[in-house]
């Protein structure tokens, strides 16, 4: 099926250099893995030109937490030194002058992506890394005691054979989903309902909104957003702010839960009027109202608007907010009346992981068991399949996927979704899975390989075989 192939073998795949995989990167480098995790072999494999941000910066929204938090993904002590150029980058220095301010993603993403091709350079030049950009994962077969992942680059295949896969390729909102968890509701969407995503719609600019809502505004037609998250929020203020002028009037939210929102304390939530649960809502590590599952910041605003006088932000748009589990009477009928009106419904109910097709060694499709929020995985992002069966030596806690809260930090009780943020992949998600894989790669039984330090600093592995080349005849 692959035709002839070049084959590599190492330790350790990083597939996806997005947010993910580089924070996995980044925290090697801060807490002194990297040399373990880089001595049987360590290849990076992304199918951007130019890895590090993935889709971060391509969203036109605000982030929910402060430029700070970011700053300090790059702050520390063991990577002063490869982070000194950053002291010229305007990208740097514009979330730091607004270091307790939201930032948009898209300085973010700038930052992210600069420090991340800092942290590539410096784990090919010291560490004998391999890096493939350009180069899209297509499948991986799972082996008793490795994987094998097949790689399409420049027209040719390739097959890394490694013991420790960690696989971040992002997320994708599937329609499928939105409908099923609407069918759950007893809800359903017109047949000629547009379905767009929320990660489609939060990438448009005001004139990709205004073409593509053109038709139905002139018709006056309705539109709907369905969840109660961060993007939700967003995506209503994206509407508004493109479309009142374009004649865009109202916007129905409905929402299965209560929509929460964060407060720093529960003082804070008491003087500001939100009712809250003090048992199930509150943070018992930290005290805080809503820690995981809150609106913050930008979108804490649209969602405080929203509720107390039911507009977008400050626009004239008005948004009929619809709980429709639990909800005041009348919420579910009005919800199931507006999906059947509406001529385009966005999709804000979370992400599914972006995954190629995984098999067995025997050709069996493997499916990953899926939980609210993301995939079914142990605390290092090891996941089940389908069968209950864990995949040991595969890890995942990216967009789409996300990792259960770790009691030790806290979370509130009503929280039952995934985990996943740039600061987690940093930090608590990547530390679990590093911890992992080493202990992984300890038993192995590969021969180990010399760090081959590369001292002409060549970031890009070019094409051409590394490690133990094979070309190899596929099998049947
Ligand atoms: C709208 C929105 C707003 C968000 N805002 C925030 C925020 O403010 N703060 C925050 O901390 N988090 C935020 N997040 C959550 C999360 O941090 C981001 O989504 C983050 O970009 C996820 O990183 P990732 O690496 O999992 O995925 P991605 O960013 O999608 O990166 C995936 C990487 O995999 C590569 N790839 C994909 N397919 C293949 C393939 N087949 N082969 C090889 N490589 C491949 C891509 O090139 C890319 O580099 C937000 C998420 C969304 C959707």
């Amino acid at each position: 099926m692959h035709g002839e192939y070049l084959e590599s073998v190492c330790g350790c795949v990083i597939a996806g250099a997005g947010p993910a995989g580089m924070g996995l990167l980044f925290n090697a480098l801060k807490c002194g893995s990297m040399p373990e995790l880089a001595r049987r072999g360590l290849v990076i494999v992304d199918a951007s030109p130019r890895p590090g941000t993935g889709r971060l910066g391509d969203y036109r929204v605000t982030a929910n937490s402060v430029g700070d938090v970011f700053l300090d993904c790059l702050r520390d002590p063991a990577l002063r030194n490869v982070f000194e150029p950053l002291e010229r980058s305007p990208a740097y220095w514009r979330i730091r002058r607004q270091a307790q301010n939201a930032p948009q993603l898209a300085d973010v993403a700038e930052l992210l992506s600069e420090a991340s091709i800092l942290v590539l350079d410096f784990v090919v030049k010291h560490y004998g890394v391999k890096l493939w950009t350009r180069a899209t994962i297509t499948e991986i077969v799972k082996l008793d005691d490795e994987y094998h992942v097949w790689v399409e680059s420049e027209g040719r295949s390739r097959r890394i054979r490694c013991r420790a896969l960690v696989l971040n390729l992002g997320g994708r909102q599937d329609p499928q989903h939105l409908l099923d968890s609407l069918a759950d509701q007893g809800l359903a969407v017109s047949p000629c309902t547009k379905v767009l995503s929320a990660d489609a719609l939060l990438r448009m600019n005001g004139v990709q909104l205004r073409d593509y809502f053109a038709a139905t505004l002139a018709r006056e037609g309705r539109v709907s957003v369905v969840g109660g998250s961060h993007s939700a929020f967003s995506v209503l203020e994206n509407l508004a702010d493109a479309l009142e002028f374009a004649g865009l009037r109202e916007v129905t939210l409905i929402h299965r839960s209560p929509i929460r929102l964060f407060y720093e304390t529960a003082q804070a939530a008491v003087a500001a009027g939100y009712a809250f649960d003090p048992l199930k809502d509150i943070c018992p590590v930290s005290g805080r109202v809503n820690r995981s599952g809150g609106l913050r910041y930008r979108a804490l605003d649209i969602g405080r608007e929203a509720m107390a006088n039911g507009r977008i932000g400050k626009t004239a748009v008005r948004v009929q907010l619809l709980q429709t589990r639990q909800g005041p009477e009348g919420h579910l009928q009005s919800a199931r009346q507006a999906l059947a009106e509406s001529e385009v419904v966005v999709q804000c109910t979370g992400y599914q992981p972006l995954l190629p097709a995984m098999k067995d060694s025997q050709g069996v499709p493997i499916r990953l068991m899926e939980v609210k929020g993301g995939v079914d995985s142990d605390a290092c992002g090891c996941p089940l399949d389908v069968n209950g069966q864990r995949l040991y030596g595969l890890h995942l806690f990216g967009l789409g996927a996300g990792l259960g809260v770790d009691p030790r930090l806290g979370s509130e009780a009503s929280f039952d979704g995934r985990i996943y943020g740039v600061w987690q992949f940093h930090h608590d998600a990547s530390r679990a899975v590093i911890d992992a894989v080493i202990r992984r790669l300890q038993q192995m039984s590969l021969p180990s390989v010399n760090p081959n330090h590369n001292q002409s600093g060549n970031r890009e592995e070019q094409p051409g075989p590394f490690l133990w080349p094979v070309l190899a005849n596929a099998q049947p």
